[in-house]
């Protein structure tokens, strides 16, 4: 049996995968680890080259997801990368999609240092749903979750609600549950 459920947290970059990420892994009822894929991508060299004019990495898909199977399978994972649809659907448990408004996202990119190209591209994708549609045609729409992520108090209230569906994961595995 799997030690715990495997949650996807994804949406456009600055929507607050990872600080969402690391608040749940603190408050899990169950272990589990938070996996920056993007930080994985380049700690391990999974990537095929770096657009300097993007400022980004292609990624090696397949070695990415050599690397992620084995640690994947054991479970209590949370998969926090800015795109969902190359895992496959086997993995998922849960997959939350964070929004949040987009002028409010520009200001955090901007922050960051992003050049002006990837923002206007982070932030139009952001208004067209990419990565929700992306979410939506790659899992069972019972588990996929759009959340807002705009201040603290949706933080605070995401998290809540993600720990709740955690106690109920836990109770639905535990020894002896009807399947
Ligand atoms: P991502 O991992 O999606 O790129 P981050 O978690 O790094 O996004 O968040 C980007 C910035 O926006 C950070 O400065 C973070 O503190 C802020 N932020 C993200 N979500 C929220 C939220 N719900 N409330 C307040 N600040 C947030």
């Amino acid at each position: 049996m799997a030690r715990g459920p495997v949650i996807i947290v994804t949406g456009t970059p600055g929507t607050g995968k990872t600080t969402h990420a690391q608040m749940l892994a603190e408050e899990s009822p169950v272990p589990l680890k938070h996996i920056n894929v993007g930080d994985l991508v380049k700690e391990k060299n999974l990537y095929e080259e770096y657009d300097e004019e993007w400022q980004s990495y292609t990624v090696d898909e397949d070695k990415l997801l050599d690397e992620l199977e084995p640690i994947v399978s054991e479970g209590g994972i949370i998969l926090d990368w800015h795109t969902c649809e190359i895992f496959p659907e086997r993995w998922a448990d849960l997959v939350v999609v964070l929004r949040c408004d987009h002028t409010k996202l520009w200001d955090r990119l901007e922050k960051r240092g992003y050049p002006l190209k990837k923002i206007q591209e982070n932030n139009e994708a952001e208004i067209m749903e990419v990565v929700l549609d992306e979410a939506r045609s790659s899992y069972p729409p019972e588990i996929v979750v759009e959340l807002q992520s705009e201040g603290t108090e949706d933080l605070e209230a995401n998290v809540a609600r993600i720990v709740q569906w955690i106690n109920a994961w836990k109770e639905q595995h535990a020894e002896g549950a009807e399947q």
